[in-house]
């Protein structure tokens, strides 16, 4: 591990290369970031918590015919997964109105959306992350249209695979977001990670608009019990899951 070379330090994962050319070591950190890391500051054990919820979601939905990137976690906060190349694209999903598209159109929060809305985001620190059209990320070479079509197929699955498995788990799914990547033989995996960092997730035993946000809207907005929300969604999944 000492001596791996580290490849890219993003905001909450570090990547390093192994001594196989097709696996890569994704090492999870306690550092959180929000608004384009504008607010910074730390979430004690998330590097943990988010490895571990991102890996029972990714196997257990390998086992629903979803291809992702996850291997195995050699340690709590380390997994390994397939080399792939990420497609600069984050595709969000959403089931409820929240955050961006409440803010720029004026939707109320909370508003339950009749069909999912599939909706693309460049990935790029430098611009912001600014909304996509088709058309630009056609422009932009991103993808090519059939690619598209199946990033969006795969995204709108996945999205009904884990809003009835968090139904269960008496969490409503809001929105996430998603990464992808193709491997060595151009198949579409599922990549990147699914946790509180990048998921809204609401807990249904609580009504009050505060006391159910279990995820890093709670660090966005100062909600106090950081900690506390990560801890009881990776509770809750693993029970689910019997893990
Ligand atoms: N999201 C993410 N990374 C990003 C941007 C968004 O994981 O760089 C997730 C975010 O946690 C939420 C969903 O994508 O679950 C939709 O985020 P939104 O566009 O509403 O942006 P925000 O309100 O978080 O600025």
């Amino acid at each position: 591990m000492s001596q791996a070379a580290k490849l890219y330090e993003g905001k909450a994962k570090i990547l390093y290369a192994t001594a196989d050319p097709e696996i890569l070591l994704t090492v999870y950190k306690d550092d959180a970031t929000a608004f384009n890391a504008q607010k910074r500051g730390q979430i004690k054990g998330k590097g943990e918590i988010n490895c571990q919820i991102t890996a029972a979601l990714f196997a257990w939905l390998g086992s629903k015919d979803i291809p992702t990137h996850y291997l195995d976690c050699p340690e709590p906060n380390q997994m390994r997964v397939k080399a792939v190349e990420i497609i600069p694209i984050e595709v969000v999903i959403r089931n409820i109105a929240a955050g961006s598209l409440c803010r720029q159109t004026g939707l109320p929060e909370g508003k339950i959306l009749a069909t999912p809305l599939v909706e693309y985001y460049y990935k790029s620190d430098e611009l912001g992350d600014p909304l996509l059209t088709r058309d630009r990320i056609f422009l932009l070479d991103l993808v090519t249209p059939e690619r598209l079509a199946e990033i969006e197929k795969m995204a709108r699955e996945i999205n009904k695979n884990l809003q009835s498995f968090f139904d269960k788990c008496k969490i409503t799914l809001v929105d996430f977001k998603l990464e992808f990547g193709i491997d060595r033989q151009q198949n579409l995996l599922l990549a990147d990670e699914i946790s509180p960092d990048t998921c809204r997730l609401w807990d249904q035993k609580q009504n009050d608009p505060q006391s159910r946000v279990m995820d890093k809207d709670r660090f966005r907005k100062d909600l106090g019990q950081v900690e506390n929300a990560y801890q009881e969604v990776q509770q809750r999944v693993l029970t689910q899951l019997k893990l």
